[in-house]
């Protein structure tokens, strides 16, 4: 066992993907989870699915909602261990004479406002506790450039700057703070955004998922599984000391794109 039992684990965008098998990873833990999501669809599945999970329906770009979400949790958990501001999309692909304000907009607001509402509010409950873990989702496009994707590759570059900024200023309160940096994750997101690049690029959806393993080391894709993994270490113990890192989980990108 990792040490997760009774954690108080809060995740955004955490009714499908990514956070969802997050959530459900630090549950079999047995750990008190809450997440949010902007689906309400997702977010009927997700209780239907996990009656022990606290599952409310919050657009992460409104300050009001996500302010609402964290005072209803922290009523419940009264504290917080781990917080992940998860909550991202991967916006439009196009050249950048193409891309749109709007497009720009919406993909910084969900990757950067989002985060940042998240961490604005945990980080005075971890303050007072003297510890916790925030971690913020990032992508190997925060570690390279992701050509025809500018919005989303700026995103998650600043979610960079943003995770080494709060690590040094939480830092010296115990708290931690690390980004993740999934691969290509298998699944119906990478599907639409497959679709979505190989008509901005005018080649066939076998060729961008070429280039999104060819400069991959192991030539794989990520599961979200494997995603998971690396948040259940860095929230354990076993993470005790790693902070301002950017964990990439991508089986070591060597270049992205082309
Ligand atoms: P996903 O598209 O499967 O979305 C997961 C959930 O996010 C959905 O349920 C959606 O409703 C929710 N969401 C979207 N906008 C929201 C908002 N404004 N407020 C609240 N919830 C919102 O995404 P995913 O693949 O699970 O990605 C999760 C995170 O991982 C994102 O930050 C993404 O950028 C990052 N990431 C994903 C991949 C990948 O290959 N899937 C790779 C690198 C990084």
């Amino acid at each position: 066992m990792l040490g997760l039992e009774n954690a108080r684990v809060l995740i955004t965008a955490g009714a499908a993907g990514i956070g969802r098998v997050m959530a459900e990873s630090f549950a079999s833990q047995g750990a008190r989870v809450a997440v949010c999501d902007v689906d309400e669809a997702a977010c009927a599945q997700m209780t239907e699915a996990n009656p022990g999970i606290l599952v409310r329906q919050v657009d992460v770009t409104d300050q009001m909602q996500v302010d609402g979400f964290f005072d209803e949790v922290l009523d419940g958990f009264g504290g917080l261990d781990v917080a992940a501001a998860n909550a991202g999309i991967g916006g439009p692909a196009a050249a950048i004479e193409d891309q749109t304000l709007d497009g720009w907009k919406a993909t910084l607001a969900v990757n950067l406002d989002g985060a940042f509402l998240t961490a604005r509010r945990a980080a005075p409950v971890m303050k007072a506790q003297g510890s916790g873990l925030l971690l913020l989702t990032s992508s190997t496009s925060g570690l390279f450039g992701h050509p025809y994707r500018s919005p989303y590759a700026t995103a998650k570059w600043g979610i960079l700057g943003l995770m080494k900024t709060l690590a040094m200023e939480l830092g010296p309160f115990g708290i931690r703070v690390n980004a993740l940096c999934p691969g290509a994750v298998e699944g119906p997101r990478m599907d639409r955004v497959v679709a979505n690049e190989a008509r901005a690029r005018g080649i066939s959806e076998d060729e961008v998922r070429q280039i999104y393993v060819k400069g991959v080391s192991m030539k794989t894709w990520v599961t979200a599984e494997d995603v998971a993994n690396m948040a259940l270490f860095l929230a354990s113990d076993l993470g005790a000391k790693v902070s301002g890192q950017a964990m990439a989980v991508d089986g070591h990108t060597e270049t992205n794109g082309d």
